[in-house]
């Protein structure tokens, strides 16, 4: 034990058993003993709230079949400052709290968190096994300020019901990304896929086509939910420039987040509101009843009647004067049969996993981790959604 006050540290010197040869870090079979380097030391996890240090001289030795190198240290990892067992205890407790907060908690840095994480997630994607994967998310997440396409990223959740997680995470929302993304998972993957669940993004949808044929490409609920609802606020914006000063603008203030829940959710005065409003001839009422009237297509067994509704809705949508609402129903006669897709997983794929898979990654990205680097976000991502396998330790410290 050293130091005094704040500063004080256990210090553990280590010395190797003088009849115990060395072993190889490659075959880890003992080999004759060449030289002797310079004593490092390393971070281990701190005992009695205090900073423990161990100090060694790693021996060099001559393997017959690999030659001169670093003898195999069991508690080190190359050059890596902490042991292992305090990269494994940092990296736990990274997932319950910030990375700043860890560090601070446990006597080290911002950056010897991170590695730690790093070298955690490393090793669980290396011994990854990738089998039964047979429905993939495809998803782009919008990531830090601003929109360029730097501020986006490409996801590939896996969605099967016994397992849903990270799958893969890459910069941009290109067709490169997503060729990327699938070449990381390999052929043997993607060539077995049943579902590929994505929303209307053309470059997804060209890969898709491309790359996983055979498996059947529904389109998300929620994504179409979100087109639909972007052009109703677009349509209540609008008239509500056009009306400023008349009386009949009331109708409209106030009402956007009311507008946008689902109409079962909105309840007492909302709901007298929202219905005044809906019969009150305005455009925002005739978007609002067209919305909320495609909530039905999704309720449909028959897969010819919901070609039926959806063929009835366009229509309606085509007639109704409203152009955001027109745009919609183009697109969503565009993607026909990606659509009737959905009734034709007959219910193998739920339509909320990829917008909840979502929802988590926002948790992460917006949580104050302090991400310096696009490297670091990613790292903590796969920590977090990745159900990675864990490194297996003889003690566990936490
Ligand atoms: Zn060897």
């Amino acid at each position: 034990m050293c130091g005094s006050g704040s500063t004080t540290r256990l210090e553990v010197t280590i010395q190797p058993h003088q009849q115990i040869r060395g072993k190889c870090s490659q075959c880890l079979q003992a080999a004759p003993g060449y030289d002797r380097l310079a004593q490092r030391r390393w971070l281990f996890v701190p005992l009695w709230h205090l900073p423990t240090y161990f100090y060694y001289a790693p021996r060099r030795v001559n393997c017959p079949e690999h030659g001169v190198g670093v003898e195999h240290i069991p508690w080190s990892q190359g050059k890596r400052p902490l042991c292992t067992a305090m990269m494994d205890f940092l990296a736990r407790w990274a997932r319950r709290l910030s990375w700043r907060e860890t560090a601070r908690a446990f006597g080290t840095s911002w950056e010897g968190v991170y590695r730690s994480v790093q070298w955690f997630v490393e090793w669980g994607l290396a011994q990854r096994q990738l089998t039964s994967v047979w429905s993939i998310g495809i998803d782009e997440i919008h990531w830090g300020p601003g929109k360029k396409a730097a501020n986006f990223l490409t996801v590939i959740y896996q969605i099967d019901r016994h397992c849903r997680r990270l799958l893969w995470v890459g910069p941009r929302r290109t067709q490169a990304s997503l060729r990327r993304g699938l070449n990381a998972l390999g052929q043997e993957v993607v060539a077995g896929l049943r579902f590929v669940c994505t929303d209307m993004w053309k470059p997804y949808l060209k890969v898709v086509a491309q790359r996983a044929g055979q498996a059947l490409h529904v389109l998300d609920r929620f994504h179409i939910t979100r087109h639909l609802n972007q052009a109703l606020d677009q349509v209540r914006r609008a008239e509500t420039a056009r009306l400023q000063g008349q009386a009949s603008a009331q109708r409209l203030k106030k009402m956007r987040w009311k507008l946008l829940r689902r109409g079962r959710r909105v309840r007492g005065r909302a709901k007298a509101k929202l219905r005044r409003l809906v019969f009150s001839k305005l455009a925002t009422g005739r978007a609002w009843i067209l919305k909320e009237s495609f909530e039905h297509f999704w309720t449909y067994r028959s897969l010819v009647w919901a070609q039926a509704f959806l063929d009835y809705w366009c229509e309606r949508a085509l007639r109704s004067r409203l152009e955001p609402m027109k745009k919609v129903a183009r697109m969503l006669r565009k993607h026909e049969e990606l659509l009737l897709n959905w009734f034709r997983a007959k219910g193998e794929i739920s339509s909320g996993v990829v917008e909840g898979l979502n929802n988590k990654i926002r948790v992460v990205t917006r949580r104050s981790y302090g991400f310096r680097t696009y490297r670091a976000m990613e790292v903590a991502l796969y920590h977090n959604l990745g159900k990675l396998p864990e490194p297996v330790l003889t003690h566990r410290f936490c």
